[in-house]
């Protein structure tokens, strides 16, 4: 197995093609007859850090979903990095590839060491060669801090750990931007820090992610811009400094005044 110091030679720095990273025009999405998101134009430029808070059930999960077509939408245009998101499943393939996805319930495959979690997506969706793949994982699990867990299977590792896991498997396929849900929700209080490191690092060196987060320090600590969703729409976007001290809406205020 590879050592984990150095840069890899195959671990080139990706950016995006494009100043805009993602773009919502008028996007509209029903689960049958519910409206669950509505008119939610939305413009992420590259390097921007956006955090998306709202009650539970405004849309929140539905509207970062469909950036990489894990969810459909029925009107409007989403566009990733230049290409648009339609039925073209070479398209979808595409954007799934260069945009990564964090999960609140980890969603690691249990039967799979950590190492197979970390290379399984370089190795059959990338076609990289294995030992490659085996040293950009180990240089991945180095940065979040956990390369000693390589060998071990998800269930033997703390939930901390292993949502530092979900985010070095994304970061090995490269990804473009980063898109996190709830990714500290399910932690225990003593490991939400760790992973929001992790997070923050991440931002520093120039990511651009959109997290859905309650995490309001994390927020105010790299958040270009916070989002407040309510009931499918964008009700507020704002500086984090502004959208603190002075939330426009009253559903913001009654939403701050909830969990600050
Ligand atoms: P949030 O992440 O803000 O809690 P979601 O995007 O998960 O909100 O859900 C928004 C609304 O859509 C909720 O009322 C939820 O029950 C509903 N919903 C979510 N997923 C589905 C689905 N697959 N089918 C039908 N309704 C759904
Ligand atoms: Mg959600």
């Amino acid at each position: 197995m590879a050592t984990a110091t150095d840069r890899p030679a195959q671990l080139k720095p990706v950016s995006l093609k494009t100043e805009t990273a993602v773009e919502m025009i008028g996007v509209h999405k029903w689960y049958g007859e519910f409206h669950v998101l509505r008119d939610i134009n939305l413009k992420v430029t590259r390097g921007e850090r956006i955090v998306v808070c709202g009650p539970s059930g405004s849309g929140k999960s539905t509207m970062i979903r469909c950036i990489n077509r894990l969810e459909e939408h029925q009107q409007g245009k989403i566009i990733v990095d230049g290409v648009e998101l339609t039925n073209d499943l070479k398209r979808i393939d595409e954007i799934r590839r260069d945009v990564g996805m964090v999960f609140q319930h980890f969603n690691l495959f249990p039967h799979l060491t950590i190492l197979e979690n970390c290379t399984l997506a370089p190795i059959w969706v990338r076609k990289m060669p294995k030992k490659d793949a085996e040293e950009i994982a180990m240089h991945y699990l180095t940065r979040v801090k956990i390369p000693e867990q390589a060998n071990k299977y998800p269930g033997q590792l703390s939930g901390g750990q292993q949502q530092r896991v979900a985010i070095a498997r994304s970061l090995c396929m490269s990804p473009k931007i980063m898109l996190f849900d709830e990714p500290t929700s399910a932690l225990d209080p003593e490991m939400v820090k760790e992973v929001l490191d992790t997070m923050v690092t991440l931002a520093e060196e120039g990511m651009t992610m959109l997290v859905v987060t309650h995490e309001m320090g994390f927020a105010r600590q790299v958040a270009n811009r916070v989002i407040f969703m309510d009931a499918g729409q964008i009700v507020e976007m704002n500086t984090p400094n502004e959208f603190f001290k002075n939330p426009q809406h009253e559903r913001t205020k009654l939403f701050l005044s909830q969990i600050l």
